[in-house]
């Protein structure tokens, strides 16, 4: 067997990315009359599927308990609505599972249907690759990249989990090697997981405080050049719930942010001032937002308890009703829900409180680590300014553990 380092290790684990698997099990009808032809259509259809790139690994199993088995390169939602038009499911051949494993782009299981039971996975290289020679092009649903935080617990497993420490340990190796605000802090006092300067294990495990970096912004820019100023609403288009065509998002926040640029396809954005809105009554903000309300248009408002209650109170009270309200919690002031988004004014939105009564962590962008100090959180996907380790609301001691319910991790403080 071939000797893998560590360093090979970091590389595979840093690519590895989620798919979603189903596993299909005979349904209640799968031995009725015609059946049969059913299940050789669906075998046609996954083959489509196949050739476009969609379903990476198909094949059947042939126990009792399960038929089949599928690794879709689609997120869950998206293999949610392929599985809808499966022909074996109104009559209720088959019934499916799904759950999500990382894996390692250009896995491949050996042989294919003819030889075996497997088919070779497409990396996403591969199906562009195959895209550019003509193979039919492949539908995505443009919001997938929305599902909202707590209902995206399907494509989390043990790889899943792999890829956001890698992840994380990622942007920590190119901040030292780029940043200087942490090239100087840990080359100095050091940093653990990952341990960078041997020996040496810093303060608080290497994290620094938001107050401290707030007055830093130039020094945290990679060397290459990049914004210094803050999104404040960076990520909000990731926490939200998921909201109908032409919603408005109203942020209410007194020290005017650029609006919200990453919300979903077809979500417009706005930002109004609280303080102002009294003077302003007859703004054309708010005339926007009652003229979409009395045209049945959704329209949410994301803020802090008082500014929400301050809107509620400038719209005429028929108006008012209409409004869907999200309320904006930070750190050192988590409530116990039953709605809300975490916010911090520097690294942007965070998370959201799910259904299961939990606060979940957006971990596609945001990663959390425990330090003496408190929670510890790095923008995974932010290029600058680079914000690593920091620990928000004064530092707030917490735990992160995965959800019992979602299995994606959740903020216990
Ligand atoms: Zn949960």
């Amino acid at each position: 067997m071939e000797t893998i380092t560590d360093e090979q290790m970091h590389a595979l684990l840093a690519v590895a990315k989620p798919y979603t698997i189903v596993i299909l099990r005979p349904g209640p009808n799968r031995q009725a009359d015609g059946v049969d032809a059913t299940i050789w259509e669906r075998g046609r259809r996954n083959m489509a599927l196949r050739a476009d790139g969609r379903l990476a690994i198909v094949g059947p199993v042939g126990d009792a308990d399960v038929s089949g088995i599928g690794i879709f390169d689609l997120d869950l939602e998206e293999t949610r609505a392929v599985m809808r038009d499966d022909p074996g499911y109104g009559p209720g051949c088959s019934s499916a599972s799904s759950t999500g494993p990382g894996a390692f782009p250009g896995t491949r299981c050996p042989g294919d249907l003819t030889a075996g039971r497997c088919i070779p996975v497409h990396s996403r290289g591969e199906v562009a690759e195959r895209r550019r020679h003509g193979a039919r092009r492949t539908r995505r649903n443009p919001c997938s990249r929305h599902t909202p935080v707590a209902d995206s617990h399907l494509m989390w497993g043990p790889g899943v989990a792999a890829w956001w420490h890698a992840a994380y340990r990622r942007v920590v190796r190119s901040s030292f090697a780029t940043v200087p605000l942490y090239r100087e802090r840990w080359a100095l006092d050091g940093r653990t997981d990952p341990v960078l300067v041997a020996g040496r294990a810093g303060f608080d495990g290497g994290a620094v405080s938001s107050v401290e970096i707030a007055g830093r912004m130039a020094d945290l820019v990679p060397i290459g050049g990049g914004e210094a100023e803050v999104d404040r609403l960076r990520g909000l288009g990731f926490v939200l719930p998921p909201l109908g065509d032409e919603a408005l998002v109203v942020v209410l926040d007194t020290t005017g942010p650029r609006p919200p640029a990453d919300l979903p396809r077809g979500v417009r954005g706005c930002v109004l001032d609280p303080d102002r809105l009294r003077s302003d009554g007859v703004s054309s903000a708010v005339a926007a937002v009652t003229s979409r309300l009395r045209r049945g248009g959704p329209v949410l408002a994301v803020g802090s308890d008082k500014h929400l209650a301050r809107l509620v109170e400038t719209l005429p009270a028929e108006d008012a009703v209409a409004l869907d309200r999200l309320p904006v919690g930070e750190l050192d002031q988590l409530d116990a829900g039953p709605f809300g988004v975490l916010h911090d004014q520097t690294l942007g939105f965070l998370g959201s409180f799910g259904e299961c009564g939990r606060w979940h962590v957006d971990w596609r962008r945001v990663h959390v680590r425990e330090t003496a100090a408190g929670l510890a959180f790095t923008l995974l996907r932010q290029r600058s300014p680079r914000l690593v380790d920091v620990l928000v609301g004064g530092g707030v001691r917490g735990r992160v553990g995965p959800c019992p319910r979602h299995a994606t991790p959740v903020l216990l403080t």
